[in-house]
């Protein structure tokens, strides 16, 4: 064989062999063994993907989860998904999957464990990062429920944000009265 030709083969096998690394790396199955994968996570199985519970009561809650795996022990843990620049979980992601935990835990009568997983893809970045975070009681999620419903219906005035950075990607920003940092000076 040409030394052209050996030369070809190798690149050929070397970008083979980097597409099926980074395919692996943006799985998110537990099997894989990838490196991301949390110490919670390890033996554990997927048992749910992109399905929707609900939690009927005074307050209903409807939430769609990401990703639930069992794990040896038969705990479900929920997993959300995220892709942002910045590499940590919001108090928004720990409101996801508190109110996942109580409709899952409603609508099957599973044991879902009181913390959750939060997996960063961050862009240009090969691997994700897992974040655990604890959460919400169901009283807690209830009262937020509650909370939100009231503002709704006008009983209960909201309070603004004094994150500028949550003002600053919030899509009523422009037309928010009660922002400060919307205003100029
Ligand atoms: S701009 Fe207004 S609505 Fe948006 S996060 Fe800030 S305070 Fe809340």
């Amino acid at each position: 064989m040409e030394n052209s030709a050996i030369i070809l083969l190798v690149l050929v096998v070397v970008v083979v062999a980097f597409a099926v690394r980074q395919r692996r790396a943006r799985s998110t199955g537990p099997a894989l063994g990838l490196a991301w994968l949390p110490r919670e996570l390890r033996g554990a199985e997927l048992v749910y993907a992109e399905q929707t519970f609900c939690a009927v009561g005074d307050i209903t809650i409807v939430a769609k989860l990401d990703r639930g795996y069992r794990n040896p022990s038969g705990v479900i843990i929920l997993v959300e998904l995220k892709t942002r620049r910045t590499n940590q979980p919001y108090f928004s992601d720990v409101i996801e999957l508190s109110a996942q935990r109580l409709a899952v835990q409603a609508q099957t009568g599973e044991h879902v464990a009181a913390f959750g997983i939060v997996l960063i893809q961050r862009p240009g970045r090969m691997f994700k990062s897992a974040h655990r975070v604890d959460l919400m009681s169901v009283e807690e999620v209830v009262a937020l429920a509650r909370r939100r419903e009231h503002i709704l219906n006008g009983h209960l005035t909201p309070r603004y944000s004094c994150s500028k950075r949550l003002c600053g990607g919030c899509a009523f920003m422009q037309a928010c009265e009660v922002s400060t940092w919307s205003r100029p000076g």
